[in-house]
């Protein structure tokens, strides 16, 4: 199944320029690359040329690079609203965002709709209460592609501001010998997902820990962690959760401040990666522009 791309001649420039810059949507659009479709970050646009990060988890993140397109190369991003599950899989399938037969399992064993009230299939952020969101699909996605190499092995995983919890129960899925835990600022969110996570099986929910505090502090004494993922906008480096990472570990966290022009709820900014090496040093890549709620901290 083809992306959606609604892409009326003549104006594909423009939606294009206004993708840049619109920080909801983030500068994202669509490119084709060896007869391929995949979702790409634009980071800049000039004299018709885009500067662009291609999401792309057939390769690891270290070897994404900016690369140069002629605005005609490319497409604006427009996703259907699906309505169920298998055309959800189906259309990230498409752009390449979700190429691991095993995270695919993962998303059809652990069901989206046990964690999200309304539209699970579409490809959106939901609301969660208390002015939260569960993170759109393809967000989901793209943090679980990232550390795919980092599942086997893993021995714990953290999820900062767990929210529905659905990120912390694939990540105990997909990871078999970790034992994940999840850190709620709301005590209210931390409840309801406990609720979700006592009823999956034995095998998973026996490996799952929820906690309630200030996720940006870490939960030091459960590690260090093979994989953290923070699920909202931190204005800075979170250095305690850098501190925690194990030798060889991965973080993902949103960092940015500019409050979003379609949901003033949200901030915008950019997804990094921090990876620790074996001596401790830290390497730090930005891989693509996104939106998340603020850090209650
Ligand atoms: N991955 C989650 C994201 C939910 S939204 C999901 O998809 O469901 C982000 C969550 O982070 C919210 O539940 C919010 O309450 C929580 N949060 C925000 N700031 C926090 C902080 N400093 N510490 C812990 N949790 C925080």
């Amino acid at each position: 199944m083809q992306p959606s791309i609604i892409n009326p001649p003549g104006r594909v420039e423009s939606i294009l320029k206004n993708q840049a810059v619109f920080p909801r949507i983030n500068g994202w659009c669509f490119v084709e690359l060896e007869g391929r479709t995949f979702c790409a970050s634009i980071l800049d646009i000039k004299d018709n040329q885009a500067e662009i990060r291609v999401v792309n988890s057939r390769i690891p993140v270290t070897e994404w690079k900016v690369q140069s397109h002629p605005l005609d190369k490319l497409s604006p991003t427009i996703f259907l609203k699906h309505d169920n599950l298998e055309d959800l899989l189906a259309s990230l399938k498409s752009t390449n965002t979700l190429t691991t037969p095993k995270i695919e399992n993962a998303l059809r064993t652990i069901d989206r709709s046990l964690f999200c009230r309304e539209t699970p299939y579409a490809n959106s952020s939901v609301e969660i209460g208390y002015d939260m969101c569960i993170s759109a699909p393809n967000m989901h996605v793209q943090a679980l592609e990232c550390s795919k190499e980092l599942f086997d092995n893993a021995k714990a995983i953290l999820d900062v501001g767990s929210g529905s919890g659905y990120l912390t129960a694939l990540y105990a899925e997909l990871a078999p010998a970790a034992h994940v835990y999840g850190i709620e600022y709301y005590a209210g969110l931390l409840e309801e997902s406990q609720r979700k996570i006592d009823g999956l099986p034995e095998s998973l929910k026996s490996r799952i820990t929820l906690r309630h505090g200030d996720g940006l502090k870490g939960l030091k004494e459960s590690g260090p962690f093979d994989i953290i993922h923070v699920g909202f906008m931190c204005k800075e480096e979170p250095t305690d959760l850098i501190d925690q990472l194990a030798p060889g570990g991965l973080l993902l966290v949103p960092i940015g401040n500019r409050v979003s022009t379609l949901n003033p709820k949200f901030l915008a900014g950019e997804l990094y990666a921090f990876q620790k090496q074996a001596d401790g040093t830290i390497n730090k890549y930005s891989l693509f522009t996104c939106s998340f709620v603020p850090s209650q901290q």
